[in-house]
């Protein structure tokens, strides 16, 4: 039976990146037989333009019926002076809510092509493959109670609350582990174990989990270390498990080791293994229409989808080599583009992947 894909291209480079993913899609399912559906939807900006709000109930009902989604970018200044309810990024959190997304996967992938647009030296960083497992249903952007309130001397107070349940850490500590099994075979778990209560109860928690993991290789290393490790001697992760707080910060720390946003694939994904793919980067109002933004990153958020959501894990390496090979050819867009190389724009760029992928 074939498998149900919604694309929900977004806001401003969203729709142009989106494409040249679907170019993609449409490859494998002409020439690798791969089975799936696509259907199309609004969300963000696109979904507020088009019903009012930025999930609308259209796009929902689509989405719980989606085996995976695929989704470009939210967000554009025509949008900055809407009630906060109904801005774009809203569209975001709603949908990984109303999922139970709860597990974040960002890679940070620096190929040898690319060593030289970090901003970190080569040796440092060149063929770094780090998985950030970052909570994201849960902890201090979810607690209750939260808000601002006026103390009884007139001062205003804001608090929030960071909460885990044993079940959350359990769910997103197997993620990590599972994903592990399908890499490097190393966990290390980042808290704050020292100073938090939360952070010792995640701690536990992720030791019982490991048992069921005998071949993984656990670690523990405090947040505010593992910041610096990240910038001294990344490589020294394989996948990182944390927080949604902590994942939020350090996922993008890592990301910019790689030096070049566009690059960058993510998924979320829920308990049964439906996942959002989407490039990390947002909708870059900036360069929107212009036909140069990178579609790399969404391409490879494609071939994150084939491997997590779709269990196409012989077509995934197909992109990721497709991918691999254009860079080799010298193809650059303009936020990768260094002397020597060739400058192409968007759709050719998602045109060579797909010769790539014929050849
Ligand atoms: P951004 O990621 O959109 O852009 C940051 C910079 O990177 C810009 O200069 C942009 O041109 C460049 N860039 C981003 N993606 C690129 C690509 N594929 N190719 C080439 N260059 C690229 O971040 P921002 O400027 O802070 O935010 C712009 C809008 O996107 C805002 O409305 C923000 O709320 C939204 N946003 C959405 C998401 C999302 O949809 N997941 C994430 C972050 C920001």
């Amino acid at each position: 039976m074939s498998q149900n894909i919604l694309v929900l291209p977004g806001d401003g480079i969203g729709p142009e990146i989106v494409a040249e993913a679907v170019k993609v899609l449409d490859v494998l399912q002409a020439d690798y037989g791969l089975d799936i559906e696509l259907t199309e939807g609004s969300i963000g900006g696109a979904g507020y333009d088009a019903a009012g709000h930025p999930y609308p109930d259209e796009t929902k009902l689509l989405a719980r019926k989606a085996d995976a989604i695929l989704l470009g970018a939210v967000g554009g200044y025509e949008y900055d002076k809407l009630p906060r309810e109904v801005r774009p990024e809203r569209g975001l959190l709603a949908i990984r809510s109303d999922l139970d997304l709860f597990s974040n996967l960002r890679p940070a992938i620096l190929t040898e092509e690319l060593a030289d647009a970090s901003s970190l030296k080569p040796e440092i960083v060149a063929g770094l493959d780090i998985m950030i497992v970052r909570e994201l249903t849960g902890g201090i952007y979810f607690g209750k109670p939260r808000g601002i309130r006026t103390l009884d001397n007139g001062e205003r107070e804001g608090y929030n609350t960071l909460v885990y349940r044993e079940s959350e850490v359990e769910r997103i500590a197997r993620s990590a582990f599972d994903i592990a099994m399908k890499r490097g075979k190393r966990v290390c778990s980042v808290d704050k174990a020292n100073v938090l209560e939360v952070s010792e109860l995640w701690r536990e928690v992720v030791e019982t989990v490991a048992e069921d993991y005998p071949q993984v290789e656990l670690s523990h290393m405090y947040v505010d270390n593992a910041a610096m490790q990240l910038v001294k001697d990344p490589k020294q992760f394989d996948v990182i498990v944390t927080k949604n707080m902590f994942g939020d910060i350090l996922s993008d720390a890592a990301a910019m080791l790689t030096g070049s946003i566009g690059m960058l694939p993510s998924a979320s994904l829920n308990a049964k293994g439906i996942g959002m793919y989407e490039p990390i980067h947002g909708s870059a109002p900036d360069i929107a229409g212009q036909g140069i933004a990178n579609p790399l990153a969404t391409i490879m958020s494609v071939s994150m989808m084939l491997r997590y959501s779709l269990d196409k894990v012989e077509l995934a390496d197909k992109v990721d080599a497709a991918v691999k090979s254009v860079l080799q050819q010298g193809l650059r867009t303009a936020d990768i583009y260094v002397e020597g190389t060739e400058q192409v724009g968007t759709a050719a760029m998602g045109d060579a992947v797909v010769a790539a992928l014929k050849n």
